[in-house]
Formats: structure tokens, sequence, C-alpha cells
């Protein structure tokens, strides 16, 4: 017997437990039946409303790509799945009686939305149209699914693009002086059935296909075909979604929503997909209309429930009484239908536990589901959705923690417009994916992803989307549709790509040809600067001020990082370096500072003389009344750092960087010496030039990165680590004074050998016992060091003899690791091995193929492989020798998901990270925690 490639959806969950040895899970069904034929299996399953269906396999589609033939049995599979059909809805395929009209549909396993192709109305013929008017009693609708089929068909089987017919829809609509195509004439939409076979033969020089099998066998072809289609395989690339899973496909007995008033069909969400809110339905119908329609934007859809009716009409500015005449939401117009709706929502909610995304269609009163998926969604959406579900008890707090991608902590804490700045509002639309974003409005797709790769930023502005255009607007920084609604192309894929979005904007007018977009009498034209604001749906004039997101805004994102919290092991500082980050970051969940960078203190206009006057210094009086000078201001701000981290550890890192970086460049005092020695030659500016030109040429180095820096100069410059050491006490003595808890932690950088560490140790801690002793108190503190020298990683247990903790410094030990300048290796070959070097093969969609030699930017995310090899020994070693050394990490990786991840498994006690990347790094540290354990 042939390998099974064809499921009936009523069937195949009871099929797919007998071939796989055991129920199969939804990501199982998914991989074999795509996510649509899986979603139409369990629907059916669950006693919904499914039209009879089959769902022919991704395998068969697998097989085909590689064969170029339908993989044996499964044509003769797919006709038996047909009858099975016909049996179930009393029609026949092809007959000329009582006709069965399928529907097409593309399914991969991982939503690919309108990426791939669908043929609709399948089955139709001159004969098999003239009874289906008869049954239907309908003509007109006979005439128009016929036209429809043929337009598609020609398309998407035949690639004779739909422009071509819709054009000559639109001339007839203008010609009977109608505005939709419902209320094109019977003799209109007739001739026009007429005038498209016509076409059809002229463009192939022979008659479109009447008999259904045909039909359906190319049909089926084209849909596998559209998985390599240059759409599909340009999202996959964005997506990651490996190109060789195949699609399925669907044949699905067709059901009509334009078969009169008492019919209709929609989308929904269960939750709205763009706040996560469950106040209502979220979604959008057309009465007497087909699928496409909904999308296309053609007529205003109207809305599921009468509070989102009300509140989109009021946002439009139409009056209550037009609303309910001309736009009456479905709880008004069909209330029956939408209860019975609101009962299969509530159904799949709690079998699939997640925000679902449905499409409906209606058919004179019979309410049909055909599709159910998890839907896409926000970063303000996803989080939402995922602590109201713990709430609603659909699922458990470490699930909803799983489910949130840790990059959408980050974008829950971007910046929104300014509400107090002045702006210019030209234009208001649907507020439908948030966000806040500027750029010139660029009107063309293509032009968008040029101009972007040229580092504009870039609103993409169309009178609506198609999956063309999504490259374009992955490229940009915002989207403004002028058509469409709340679940339109544009809305959609903004919403799962986190784009701001304005859609529906009818306030303006784009004029693609012309490059401008018309408000009112407002003119913007490409490369004119626009705003949009995706959170209230309003267009400005120029680039409005943006302000800082405040988190206690975020209630639901403040429980889940509480729920994270009591689940992660690893602890969350953070790497601040003044007060104010250090009050932030608290704010944002850190428990206390990995890394407090004390140099930064020295580009502080106060101390910035004493400092020069301290590397310019002959003797030891003048370098220490410069470092005298310097020390109360260096005090200051550790008191501040501990008040903000009362009760909190803090670990001060000693200076680091060489000292010519705070001193001017080499070549600009060459050239100010020059300069004034032609122009000044006796002035003691020039003698003063000509000083500071001889230290800093003393200073310089061919490779200052590996020159006298971290605990060399701290070694090599008198006083300058007892001075900053004093400072820190004394503030850490004197904050204990005034009830402050301190937990101080002296941190010394670039240490490569024990004899560094040790000799800066035994200096350093003695002058902390010394201001102890003055300030007649004593605190408890530690000291330990950075590991960012391979050679310290090596030698980790000697190290560890004189250290209480480690922090590994990623960002030196990438470096040192790799032996790539951390200032230089990006713009100069980094990137480019990251990207990729062509290999003179092109991909289905003819763009070259890559090899890139690195999968990662290792400065961005650690490289596990190497530098995280030399991290792991080191923390082996450094444990072995002292059980109770604290080991944690401070370079940038600390807040990268899967570095943290990393951290996680080596088992560190913690990880340091920017303030803003504190919320994250909790989510990522509790995701770790759960991720390992199973
Ligand atoms: C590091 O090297 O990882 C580190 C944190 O120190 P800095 O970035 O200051 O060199
Ligand atoms: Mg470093």
């Amino acid at each position: 017997m042939s390998k099974k490639w064809v499921y009936l959806s009523r069937s195949a969950s009871d099929e797919l437990a007998e071939t796989l040895g055991h129920e199969p899970a939804l990501g199982e069904m998914k991989v074999i039946l795509g996510g649509k034929g899986a979603g139409l299996a369990t629907m059916t399953g669950t006693g919904l409303p499914v039209p009879p269906s089959f769902t022919i396999t991704t395998e068969a589609c697998v097989e085909y790509m590689n064969s170029g033939n339908f993989p044996a049995g499964m044509w003769e599979q797919t006709l038996e799945a047909l009858k099975e059909i016909e049996a179930a809805t009393g029609k026949k395929f092809g007959d000329p009686s009582n006709p069965l009209l399928v529907s097409v549909r593309s399914g991969a396993r991982q939503s690919m939305p309108g990426m791939m192709d669908t043929v609709l109305n399948l089955g139709l013929n001159d004969e098999t149209r003239v009874s289906l008017a008869e049954l239907t009693g309908n003509e007109w609708f006979s005439y128009d699914a016929y036209r429809r089929f043929i337009t598609m068909f020609s398309d998407i089987v035949m690639d004779y693009s739909r422009e071509y017919f819709e054009e000559k829809l639109e001339e007839l609509k203008k010609k009977e002086g109608v505005r939709t195509d419902p209320e094109v004439s019977l003799e209109g939409i007739r001739a026009l059935v007429d005038e498209y076979k016509a076409m059809y033969k002229d463009h192939f020089g022979e008659d479109f296909p009447t008999d259904p099998y045909r039909q359906l066998e190319l049909s089926i072809k084209a849909v596998f075909d559209s998985w390599n289609g240059a759409r599909a395989v340009a999202y996959r690339d964005h997506e990651g979604i490996p190109h060789d899973w195949g699609t399925a496909v669907n044949v699905c007995t067709m059901v009509f929503g334009n078969m009169g008033k008492d019919s209709a069909t929609g989308v929904a969400f269960s939750r709205d997909p763009a706040t996560g809110k469950h106040e209502y339905l979220y979604g959008e119908f057309l009465i007497n209309a087909q699928g496409e329609d909904v999308v296309a934007g053609i007529r205003t859809p109207q809305r599921m429930t009468l509070a989102s009716s009300r509140e989109w009409a009021k946002s439009q500015g139409i009056p209550e009484e037009k609303r309910a005449s001309l736009y009456p939401s479905l709880e008004e117009a069909m209330p029956e239908i939408y209860d019975e709706f609101l009962g299969i929502v509530d159904k799949l909610e709690d079998h699939y536990r997640d925000m679902q995304d449905m499409e409906f269609t209606i058919e004179r009163g019979k309410l049909w589901m055909l599709q159910t998926r998890t839907g896409k969604r926000t970063a303000t959406s996803a989080v939402r959705i995922a602590v109201d579900l713990v709430e609603e008890g659909l699922i458990g707090k470490e699930e909803a923690i799983m489910r949130v991608d840790p990059t959408y902590v980050d974008l829950l804490l971007r910046p929104s417009f300014d509400p107090k700045a002045s702006k210019t509002v030209i234009a208001k639309g649907l507020n439908a994916s948030p966000g806040a974003a500027a750029g010139i409005a660029v009107f063309d797709a293509g032009r968008a992803t040029d101009l972007a790769a040229e580092g504009q930023d870039v609103i993409l502005v169309r009178p609506e989307t198609s999956p063309d255009d999504v490259p374009g607007m992955l490229a940009s920084k915002g989207v403004l549709t002028q058509k469409g609604g709340a679940t339109s192309h544009a809305a959609v894929v903004a919403r799962g790509n986190n784009l701001p979005c304005v859609a529906g904007c009818e306030d303006i007018t784009v004029d693609v040809g012309r490059r401008q977009f018309t408000a009112d009498d407002v003119v913007v034209k490409e490369g004119d600067v626009i705003s949009i604001d995706g959170f209230t749906g309003e267009v400005y004039l120029g680039t409005v001020p943006l302000i800082a997101t405040e988190y206690e805004t975020q209630p639901d994102l403040i429980k889940m990082l509480v729920w994270a919290d009591e689940i992660r092991e690893l602890g969350v500082r953070t790497n601040a370096d003044y007060p104010e980050d250090a009050r932030r970051a608290r704010e944002f969940g850190a428990e206390g500072i990995g890394l407090c960078r004390t140099e930064h203190m020295f580009f502080d206009p106060r101390a910035r003389d004493a400092v020069v006057r301290m590397i310019l210094a002959e003797t030891d009086e003048e370098r220490q009344s410069a470092l005298d000078e310097m020390l109360p201001i260096q005090e200051q701000d550790f008191e501040g750092v501990f008040e903000a981290m009362d009760g909190l550890p803090v670990i001060m890192r000693l200076i680091d960087p060489p000292m010519h970086e705070f001193l001017p460049s080499r070549e600009e005092l060459i050239e100010e010496v020059t300069r004034l020695k032609c122009t000044d030659p006796d002035s003691p500016e020039l003698t003063e030039r000509e000083k500071m030109l001889q230290v800093v040429t003393g200073l310089w180095e061919v490779n200052p990165m590996m020159g006298l820096r971290g605990c060399r100069a701290g070694i090599m410059y008198k006083g300058l680590t007892e001075m900053q050491t004093r400072a820190y006490f004394q503030a850490a003595c004197r904050c204990t004074k005034r009830g402050i808890k301190v937990i101080p932690e002296v941190m010394i950088p670039l240490v490569g050998h024990v004899n560094e560490l040790k000799m800066e140790r035994e200096k350093l801690e003695a002058v902390a016992q010394q201001v102890m002793e003055e300030e007649g108190i004593e605190v408890e503190y530690m000291f330990g060091t950075m590991i960012e020298v391979p050679r310290a990683a090596l030698t980790a247990a000697e190290i560890a003899e004189y250290a209480d903790f480690f922090s590994f410094g990623t960002n030196d030990l990438t470096q040192m690791t790799f032996g790539y300048s951390r200032d230089d290796a990006e713009g100069k070959f980094l990137l480019k091995y990251v990207e990729g070097f062509d290999t003179g093969e092109v991909d289905y969609n003819g763009d070259p193929i890559k090899t890139p030699i690195l999968e990662a930017n290792p400065f961005q995310t650690l490289d596990q492989v190497g530098t995280g090899r030399l991290v792991e020994m080191c923390v082996e070693e450094g444990q072995a020798a002292d059980p109770d050394l604290e080991i944690g990490i401070c370079g940038e990786h600390g807040g990268d998901p899967a570095s943290i991840d990393f951290c996680h498994r080596v088992g560190l006690d913690y990880v340091s990270c920017s303030p803003f990347r504190v919320p994250v790094a909790r989510l990522a540290a509790a995701q770790a925690t759960i991720r390992n354990r199973k």
C-alpha cells in the first residue's frame, strides 16, 4: 500500500494516532497537515461547524518538490477523499445537476499569512454554473462566483495576472455608474464572464479548462509550487523558516458568503491582537461577500460587536444612525449567529489555550468555521494575553513566561511620542499596530528597502499593502495605509513584526505615481518627514519628540516579571555608572550593580581639569594634589550610587581605559602646535600645547586596548587606584553612618597574571582598612577581579586564591579570544563574516546564497564554543579552588537572551546588563531555568 498522503479532516486525528502510535500533539499534527489542516481537523473533531474537507500532507509537497510529480498514490487518495466529501455533502464534483465546489488552499506548518496561493470556487464551468444558479435561486451570485474563479485560476494556476481581469471589472462598474461589486447588474456580470473566457482563450489559445478534475490537479500543483514563490521564499528567509518543510494543501467544500443579505464572511480574533484586551471580539465581516473582499480593503468592513462598531464609528466621525443603518455590527445584524460564534470562540480558546485568529462564512443564515490559528500579536498583546490566560486559569505561569519573546520586553519599554509636544496632526486612521515612528515618507516598497539600506528612517505609505510589499515594510520604521481595516494585510504584517502601523487612514489620498499623499490641503511628498502613532492612529507632519515609556505603566509586564523572579536562579544586576542610572535600573528590578565603570566620572566637567593635571604631573606632589581634587567628586557619586542601591551590592570597577583617552588627540595637537608655531611662536599657549603633545606622544601606543590600561594602569600610576578606593570606602562608611545598608565590592580589571591581582589587592585592601579606621566604622566588603584576559581564565585556580569574586568581562574576553578589535572589527570585516559570502549559487528567489563565517556577531551573542569554553573552564577551576567564589558576567552578553541561557547552564550566580535590559534579562533568566529543567 502506498504511503498515506491524504487525510480527511473528520478522521485525521484518529488516523494520525494510528500512524504515529500515539495521540498526536498539535505540533505533530502541524508538521504533517500544516497549521490550517491541523486547525480544520481539530475544529471538526471538536464538533464545530466546518465544511467537509481533507488535507494533502506537507510530505506530499516535499516529494513533489523533489521529483516534480505527485508522489505515487497521492492523486488516487485525493479522488477517494473527494468521494467522501461528496457523500458527506450529497453533492458531486463536476455533476451538472448538483455540483460540489471546493476551495484549494495552502497551509504550512508555521503560518505564512498571504504568502502562498489559494483557489476558490473550483469545480465551476458553464454547466455547473447553471445548476449553481438554479440551486441557489440566485443567478447573479453564480456569475459572481464564476468570474472570481476564472480570475483566481488564471492568476494563480496559469500566471495570467489578475490585474487584467480586475481592470475589466472596474471598467464595468464605471460604465454602470456603481461603486461596489454587488451593485453590478446581472447583464453586466454575465457579459463580464464571457469577456473573461474570451480573454483566457486569446491569451492561451485554448478554452478555459472545464474539467473539474483537471482544474483540481492543476490547482494542487500551483499551491505546491507557491511554496517556492518569491514572496514565500522571502518571507521564510526573514522568519527563519526552513525551505524544505513544504506546504500542505487543504481541499474544502465551498460555502458562500456572497449568496445574498443573509450571507457574510469575515475574520475575527478572540482578543484584540494589538493590545491583548479581552473585552470584545476583534474582527471584521462583510455581508454578501467572499473572504478575499474583507482583506482587500475594497469595501468598508463592519465590526463584530456593537461596542467595537460604535468605537470605530466614533473614530471615523460617522454618526450613530448612519453607522446602525450602513455598518451594523454582527451582534446587531445577525444576533443568533453572533451568539453561536461567541460559543465557538470560547471552545476554541479552551482547546488551544491561546488567542485565535479565525475565518468564518455565513451561508444563508448558517455559520461555518473555515480556519482557526494562533493569532499573530504585538509585544504589548503578547504579554497581556499571556498574563490574562494565567489569570483565567487556561495556562500556568511557566507556560506564560515561555510564550513571551524576551526581546518583546525591550519593545514594550520603547519610547512613545511626548503627549505634551506640539504636533501638527494631518490625519487620523486606525491604530492598527502600536508604537511611535518617524521618518521620510516613501511610496514604494522597493524604494523603501533601498533608502533604509542607506541608513534612512522610512515610513512606507501605500494605498494598501500586499504580500509583495512585505520586504519594504520590514525595512521601514512604520507603515501608513489609506485603505484596509484592522485585519488588512498591512495591519496583520505590522503587528506580527512589531512595526508601528496606522491603517485605513481615509483622511489621506495616496498618489503612488506622483509619489505623494494629500491630507486636506497638506501635500506630503517623498522625502518629507512624517510621524505616525500606532497607539492613537494619528499622523503628524515632521518629527515629534519621544519620551521614555514608564515601567510603572506596564502592569502586565510587571506581573509577568514578578513570576519570572520566582522562577529564575540567576541573579540580575545592572551596569550603571551614575546614581540616576542606578535608580532606574532598580525600578526595573536590578538586584545590585554588577559593574560601575568609575572612569566615566573622569569625563565629568567638574573633574576634567584635575584628571588632566594628574596625568601631566611631573612630581608625586603635583599628582597627589590633582588626585585630592578628584576624590570628593568621585566620593559624591559613590554615595549617590550606594543610596540608590540601599541594601544591594555595588561592584566598583577601578579605572580601566588607557590614559590618553582623557587627553586631546595626538593628531589634533600636532596640527595646533604647527599652526601656533607659524602664527604665534612666542605664545604661552604654544608652550602649554607642546608640553601636552610631549605627554600624549609618551603615552601613545600602537595598540592601546592591549596596552597600559586596567590593573596595569593602576599599578603604574601611583596613587590613582588608591584614590578611587579611598573615595569608595569613605562613601561606604559615611553612607553606613546615615543608615544606608552598603555592600561594597571592589573589582580589579584586566588581570592576566595572579601577581597583578595580588599586588593591587594588598595595596588597596590596606587603603580600605585605613579608611575604616579613620571613619571609626567597619563595613563588610569583597575584593574580586574581572576575567577578561584569556590567561586569567586559564589560570582561574591561582587567581581565585586572591579574589572573592569573578566577573566575566566578555567584551574584552571576546576581543582577546578571537583577536578581533572590539572597536574596528564590525566595520572592517565582522558584519560581512555574519552576513556571509556569495557561493555563486542562487536560492528559489534568484537571490545569491551566502555562506557566513560566523553564525552571530560574537560581541552581541556569546560565542559558546570558544569564548564560552574559557568561561566554563574558568568557572569549574575557580569554584574547585574556592567553593564560595561568587561568579557573574558584566560584558554586553549579560543582557542577551541566548547568552543568558548559557550563563545559567554554566552555573553563574548573576548576569549584569544595562538598565533597560534588566527586564529582558529577568525574563530570559526565568526561561533559561524552565528550558534547562525540561
Ligand atoms: C568587558 O570587557 O566585558 C567589560 C565589561 O569591560 P569594558 O567593556 O568596560 O571593557
Ligand atoms: Mg573590559
